[in-house]
């Protein structure tokens, strides 16, 4: 899959502290020019690796799917050590397990999102079957002045919490001394004051501004999952889970992305949810597997680019495939030349619903 389309900054990129995150990029402009840009802001691929993995473990429990304890409270601990296992194991009635297989049969996290265990010297290691790129600010891949754009974007706004009353220093002191003598306690000068000193500073909290980062960019990212290689496990010859659970969970991988193009990534949802904007999206997907991933956003012409790579690898290892592309704003002239790469081997669309003529067909077209 490849994404292009507005995510907010701040709430993706604030992995390091309150800094956000920015890499040096070389742009290819629409002649094919090289143009350096020494900061561009950027999303992690394991942020949004994550976004994935929470948008399929809500998929997951309501398909009653299995969940381990931590994938549950969606949070990313695969695994925990032994020891944190077998106390969950044992408070809740969930399952671990040691082997992969049984990793695997026991929680759909680990299953396709991978895991790394080391136990008394002895480590086992599955690899994610979902993989990102980095996300990528799209700015720069047409705009010359890019670099000062992106930074004027980026906007600190100042919240605020109002009661309607903050009681007096004196008035709080009096009060406190008060409650302390009804009671008889006889507590000594420094514990009052401490007292004193903290219930006050927690009550002038209750009244105060406090600055938030705010922004909304324009990004690119692709991502690729491996199918074939869910409910497998490697480590057991081969041995696979329930194929019936397995196709749940392939289902539920291809769902997991569509819940992202709702704008469910990132934090701070309550309060800063993106301000919903269009976006293009090409979602591929072939029977065999040989399929490359697409050409990221960041260069111009990756639609295009991208149906004709993946036509050729289709070709070469005869290994049919399907590919939907959703654009808002789409010129007739890329239209024709993405309908014309459609072919016996190669089924190529452009649609006009994302979700039931993209995603649904490609479920559909996999059998799921
Ligand atoms: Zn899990």
């Amino acid at each position: 899959m490849a994404y292009e389309g507005i995510l907010n900054i701040s709430s993706l990129n604030l992995e390091r502290a309150t800094e956000l995150r920015k890499m040096p990029m070389i742009y290819l402009t629409k002649d094919g020019k090289p143009r350096f840009v020494s900061e561009v802001p950027a999303i992690s691929g394991l942020m949004l690796k994550h976004w994935h993995f929470r948008n399929l473990i809500n998929l997951s429990r309501e398909a009653g799917d299995k969940i381990c304890f931590f994938c549950n409270r969606l949070e990313a601990i695969r695994l925990p050590p032994e020891q944190v296992q077998r106390y969950y194991e044992e408070l809740y009635k969930v399952k671990y397990g040691d082997k992969e297989i049984e990793l695997i049969e026991n929680c759909v996290g680990e299953d396709v999102h991978g895991f790394l265990a080391v136990v008394k010297g002895k480590s086992l290691r599955r690899e994610g079957n979902v993989k990102f790129s980095w996300a990528i600010a799209l700015g720069g891949r047409e705009n010359e002045e890019y670099q000062e754009e992106a930074y004027r974007r980026i906007v600190i706004v100042q919240h605020s919490r109002h009661v309607r009353e903050i009681p007096p220093e004196e008035e709080v002191k009096r009060q406190l001394e008060a409650l302390k003598s009804g009671r008889n306690e006889g507590s000594g000068k420094n514990e009052k004051k401490d007292e004193f000193n903290d219930l006050m500073k927690q009550l002038k909290q209750l009244q105060m501004p406090y600055p938030k980062p705010y922004t909304s960019e324009v990004f690119g990212f692709t991502t690729i999952a491996d199918l074939s290689a869910i409910g497998v496990s490697l480590t057991d010859n081969g041995k696979t889970i329930d194929p019936e659970v397995r196709k749940i969970r392939q289902r539920n991988t291809i769902l997991a992305y569509a819940k992202m193009l709702f704008g469910e990534i990132g934090a701070n949802l309550s309060r800063s949810l993106p301000i919903a904007g269009k976006f293009r999206l090409l979602i591929a997907a072939s029977k065999k597997g040989h399929i490359p991933p697409p050409v990221h956003p960041v260069y111009p012409n990756y639609l295009v680019e991208s149906v004709k790579l993946i036509k050729d690898a289709a070709e070469l290892f005869q290994d049919p495939a399907i590919i939907r592309i959703y654009a808002y704003d789409m010129n007739r002239e890329t239209k024709n030349a993405l309908e014309s790469e459609d072919s016996d081997l190669v089924d190529v669309k452009v649609v006009e619903t994302p979700f039931t003529e993209g995603f649904g067909k490609v479920l559909e077209f996999l059998g799921l």
